[in-house]
């Protein structure tokens, strides 16, 4: 008995050969430099932050080179899979416009020539792979029961060992073809291993992307490559995965840089010539001073949903992680102001090389930037998008009438200094919704606050008849057809007759001299007007309410006053 004998009694169904696969999966025909990317997502849940980083990474790399980006379901963790989760996470990706060119897109739908893309679905592939190894001699059946893997780890405990199936403590590595044959023909479980010829006192020198000279040691496990339900384990699956599917640079999360060894042993025993690698920064958090990777059960913002929830567009978003990516992104913008972010050519050489920290806050600045650069239409449509999903409320005010929104959010905007005051669509509602009637109606106009700042922290409360006069002198002059300075000057003379000054100094020196500044009688029609402090540029409001509007509102506090 041989080898071939082995081979065949493991795998009877397999008849085909690395070569017959080497011609079903031809290279690729592409243009020189052209990558050839991948996201690889497991099945197991929602679309983390740091996933969405990597797929922006990976389709970026082969897009801006006019290569191939794909998606590959690697769902060989039956535990840990949740159902419909892959199609959810291709959905989530597309959110974002990151859209493979082929790979995996649902359980039922696969496009391009390299598939299947679902790995559960390639077990033959592996298997033909595998069979060669076992023919080679350079992967074999093991039997060890879970309390043989036991007595292993307790004895390389006591010696002080490096712990794992290797070498000396491989127990059926060595063991002899005619008596495994026998084993199996038995009913004996097993599993596949590799036969690793590494030595870990010997290191190996490697090249990555971002990371640059690296010197590591070298493998010598002889790592599981099919389990027992006959699906392969992730370094065994991704290799060959990886090589059929003619990858060129494999973009991972730098967690997986550990094992490489293993990986690059596995490329050179099968003569598969090895893909470049780039090991991506971790997306890390700070926690009590102290940097931990984003977690998935810790940290909202740990999945992507909770962006897309609270509304902070996706380009803010992308450009987020793109200033993450490569450290001159940001000098980049500023000086491309009206460039689209897929004009920047992202790098392997301006990656960071430790983890990313997260920063909300950054993301909230970028988004605001963003935001107050959106034309007020196109705004409208995302707000409104937004709000159909996670807003229903707020969704059925604004289909009643898109054009009574646009005008809101045009509000100081499409000129040279935009107001920045929205970081993400759930900051619209807050902001404006007072203008909507049956907002307005509802709010309590019984308690409004007229008092008026003067010194440090010091509030004097203005006298009802003066608040009444103020507001009723104000319907009486009141003008809006005009521009903004021409009102604002009326409005100065008109505070100006009725005691609330335009002059700072004065009021500093004697505020008892007055009732109040001219800033001051602004804010009670923006009080009048909305029942609170702050709202957008109050001249526009009234221009958009409308003069009725205006008046109903003013009479309603005036009669609670
Ligand atoms: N399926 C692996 C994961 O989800 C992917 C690693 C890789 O990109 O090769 O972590």
């Amino acid at each position: 008995m041989n080898s071939l004998d082995l081979a065949n009694l493991i795998f009877p169904d397999i008849h085909e050969t690395i070569a017959d696969l080497e011609k079903r999966y031809p290279e690729r025909n592409l243009p020189e430099g052209a990558e050839v990317t991948r996201f690889a997502p497991s099945p197991t849940g929602f679309l983390h932050t740091g996933s969405l980083f990597t797929s922006l990474v990976s389709s970026r790399f082969a897009k801006q080179s006019g290569g191939v980006f794909y998606i590959r379901l690697e769902d060989t963790d039956t535990k840990r899979e949740i159902e419909g989760s892959g199609a959810e996470l291709v959905s989530q990706l597309k959110v974002f416009d990151i859209i493979p060119d082929e790979g995996y897109l649902s359980d039922d739908k696969e496009i391009g020539n390299y598939g299947p893309y679902t790995q559960s679905k390639r077990a033959d592939i592996y298997k033909t792979v595998i069979k060669e190894l076992i023919i080679q001699g350079r992967a074999y059946p093991c039997f060890a029961t879970p309390e043989e893997l036991q007595a292993l780890r307790d004895e390389q405990e006591k010696n002080k060992e490096i712990p794992g199936y290797y070498g000396k403590y491989a127990k059926y590595r060595n063991l002899p073809i005619d008596e495994a044959i026998e084993m199996i023909k038995a009913g004996k479980p097993y599993i596949i291993r590799f036969k690793s010829m590494g030595d870990h006192n010997n290191k190996i020198f490697f090249h990555d992307e971002i990371r640059g000279d690296l010197e590591l040691t070298q493998n010598d496990q002889d790592i599981v490559i099919l389990k027992s339900d006959g699906l392969p384990t992730y370094h065994f699956a991704h290799l060959v995965d990886d090589h059929f599917m003619r990858t060129t640079v494999v973009t991972r999360g730098e967690e997986w840089l550990s094992s490489l060894p293993i990986h690059l042993e596995l490329f050179d025993t099968l003569g598969f010539k090895r893909p470049r690698y780039a090991h991506l920064p971790v997306i890390m958090k700070l926690d009590n001073g102290n940097k931990r990777k984003l977690s998935k059960r810790k940290d909202n913002e740990a999945a992507v949903e909770f962006f897309l929830q609270s509304g902070y567009p996706k380009y803010g978003f992308i450009e987020y992680l793109l200033t993450i990516a490569n450290s001159n992104y940001e000098e980049w913008r500023n000086q491309n102001l009206d460039k689209s972010f897929y004009d920047f050519k992202l790098t392997f050489d301006h990656m960071s090389l430790d983890g990313a920290l997260f920063d909300i806050e950054k993301v909230e600045s970028i988004s605001k930037e963003r935001i107050a650069y959106t034309k007020a239409t196109v705004l409208e449509a995302e707000v409104e998008e937004w709000a159909k999903k996670y807003d229903k409320p707020f969704y059925e005010m604004i289909i009643k009438d898109r054009d009574f929104l646009t005008k809101l959010l045009n509000i100081e905007r499409e000129k040279e200094n935009p107001r920045k005051d929205y970081a993400k669509y759930s900051d619209v509602y807050p902001i404006i919704s007072f203008a909507y009637n049956e907002v307005y109606d509802n709010l309590d106009k019984s308690n409004l606050d007229w008092s008026v700042s003067f010194g440090k922290g010091e509030t004097k409360i203005v006298p009802a008849d003066v608040v009444k006069k103020a507001l009723t002198s104000y319907m009486e002059s009141y003008n809006v057809d005009c521009a903004e300075d021409e009102w604002f000057g009326n409005l100065k003379e008109l505070a100006g007759t009725l005691g609330f000054t335009s002059d700072r100094k004065a009021y500093k020196a004697n505020p008892a001299d007055f009732n109040g500044q001219v800033g001051d009688f602004a804010g009670f029609i923006r009080l009048a007007l909305a029942c609170r402090k702050n709202t957008p540029n109050i001249y526009y409001i009234q221009k958009i309410l409308g003069k009725d509007e205006v008046f109903r509102r003013i009479k309603l506090v005036l009669e609670s006053i």
